[in-house]
């Protein structure tokens, strides 16, 4: 079987499936495995593959017709210029989150040292990004799965940056001792879909992503109320925080930020022009 054979017969069984996009789909599994660019993939349509490589695209096509995301398939993602592992123990890292990235580097000043704390950490996306866009800084991140956590290690060591960036296990609903450390910068993309809008969401996400990385299992706002509350015992006076925010979510998180004592609140849009990243000084 030759490259373009492989990918016109995977894409119209993707396609069968109702997977989206069935042809890139196809063409991205097979320049994974291929190790190439997808792109690439058509200067070689004519060569044949090997039954290794075969075994291993017909592995890879099955589980994207059964939904698995692409991500989890070839393990991996990019993410703000860089790649990070993922499995079904973290979240994919989403475009959107890239503004929240964005808008703190551009709000900061980066040259003093600054201590960050990063609430909800998935797979390290948001220190590993942050860390490397803040030469001086250092980052906390907590998360409450210890499965996160591995994955989430593994990218930092990826990144060499297990100097500047710790990963520790914590749930921000019970482990907040007095007298924490204090830092400049909290920043948090929590799970703020409701539980209602779960149940509306692709396969791909409820059958394979971490429920309680995407779901609040609430009304949406558990984690912006809970974060807005212990925020002013742990950041410096002055310090900032940041939030991504769901379509429609950004009125409701200005006002808990505002009832918790937050200032200069303001927010920046995504690539798709929705209310994406809301902040606030203490
Ligand atoms: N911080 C990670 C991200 O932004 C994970 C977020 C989450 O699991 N809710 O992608």
């Amino acid at each position: 079987m030759t490259v373009l054979e492989a990918i016109e017969k995977s894409t119209a069984f993707l396609e069968k499936k109702g997977i989206e996009s069935a042809r890139i789909n196809a063409e991205l599994l097979l320049a994974d495995i291929l190790e190439c660019k997808r792109l690439d993939l058509y200067l070689q349509f004519e060569k044949p593959l090997a039954n290794k490589e075969i075994d291993k695209y017909r592995d890879y096509i099955s589980r994207r017709g059964d939904f698995e995301p692409l991500q989890y398939v070839i393990g991996n993602v990019e993410f703000y210029g860089y790649k990070f592992k993922v499995s079904p123990d973290v979240l994919i890292p989403r475009q959107e989150t890239e503004t929240l990235i964005e808008t703190v580097i551009d709000l900061i000043n980066n040259d003093q040292h600054l201590s960050i704390l990063d609430i909800g950490t998935g797979s390290g996306n948001i220190p590993i990004c942050i860390a490397k866009g803040f030469k001086n800084s250092s980052v906390i991140s907590i998360d409450i799965s210890e499965n996160a956590i591995k994955i989430a290690n593994q990218n930092v060591i990826d990144h060499e940056l297990s100097e500047r960036v710790k990963i520790f296990k914590r749930d921000i609903f019970v482990d907040t001792k007095e007298g924490a450390a204090k830092f400049d910068v909290i920043i948090s993309n929590p799970p703020y879909v409701s539980i209602t809008e779960y149940k509306t969401l692709q396969k791909e996400i409820i059958n394979f992503e971490p429920k309680n990385a995407v779901t609040d299992n609430n009304d949406g706002y558990l984690f912006y109320n809970r974060i807005c509350q212990i925020a002013p015992k742990l950041l410096n006076k002055d310090g900032y925080l940041f939030f991504e925010t769901g379509e429609g979510q950004s009125e409701g998180v200005k006002k808990i930020l505002e009832q918790n004592g937050f200032r200069n609140i303001s927010s920046r849009k995504d690539y798709l022009d929705i209310e994406r990243v809301i902040f606030g000084q203490l």
